[in-house]
């Protein structure tokens, strides 16, 4: 079994070549949107599909400028069990910008919070104490930290919490991500591609290779590719249980 749980498919220049070759493929996907917007022509790309799914998003670094789509988010969160891309961002934002997003994310936090349920794929760069805090503990979901390259006590934090880490082959490939990744137990551990930021580029018909992302944690680990491999199962399993 394969998945992905950070795949931005509205990113890509032909998504629905994409689609077809993520369902022929079987590949389990997360599709995230980065803004309530455009919510609605995921979800359209996704109906009936049977590996893909569509998440509610509010990109952290577009949260600030785009502040007034919280009452759409609102509108739109019962559609779908997924949300993100949601978080935090401060590298280089001004004060009032990430006042802004702390605002919305607290907000969304608070509405997930209520719905008991949802799967959260969460961006937490130059902001880890501050994500961490605010999803804090107990939160009656799933929380994956998607990308992390904070400081390790704060991903210790996370692992007391029981969130999840997303890792993809450009952490995989990193110093720190590589530190990171051997900091993460296997059973926390997950998969994402974050394409088309990273793996494959927007006018890519083919999905981004997971495989190669698991062969890179067998390394890094020091385990097979098949002891990763079903750790990884059992965790994305877990998850959307
Ligand atoms: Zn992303």
């Amino acid at each position: 079994m394969l998945f992905d749980t950070h795949l931005h498919l509205d990113l890509f220049t032909d998504p629905k070549k994409l689609i077809e070759a993520i369902e022929k493929q079987k590949i389990y996907t997360i599709a995230v949107t980065n803004l309530p917007q455009v919510f609605l022509n995921t979800q359209k790309l996704c109906e009936g599909l049977k590996y893909i799914r569509p998440a509610l998003g509010y990109h952290p670094e577009l949260a600030f400028k785009f502040s007034n789509q919280f009452d759409l988010f609102l509108e739109l969160i019962d559609q779908t069990r997924y949300i993100g891309e949601i978080g935090l961002d401060n590298q280089r934002k001004t004060i009032e910008d990430f006042t802004s997003q702390k605002k919305i994310f607290e907000n969304i936090i608070s509405v997930c919070r209520e719905r008991k349920d949802k799967i959260l794929t969460v961006h937490s760069r130059r902001a880890e104490k501050e994500v961490v805090s605010i999803i804090g503990n107990n939160f009656p979901g799933k929380v994956i930290l998607h990308w992390y390259s904070g400081s390790l006590n704060y991903l210790e934090n996370a692992l007391s919490y029981g969130y999840y880490f997303s890792v993809n082959s450009a952490m995989s490939q990193s110093k720190n991500g590589i530190n990171i990744i051997k900091n993460i137990p296997l059973n926390r551990l997950l998969l994402e591609s974050d394409s088309p930021f990273i793996g494959v580029d927007k006018n890519s018909v083919e999905p981004y290779d997971m495989k190669s992302i698991i062969a890179n944690i067998s390394n890094i680990k020091q385990l097979s590719t098949s002891e990763i491999n079903t750790a990884l199962n059992q965790n994305f399993k877990t998850l959307v249980l």
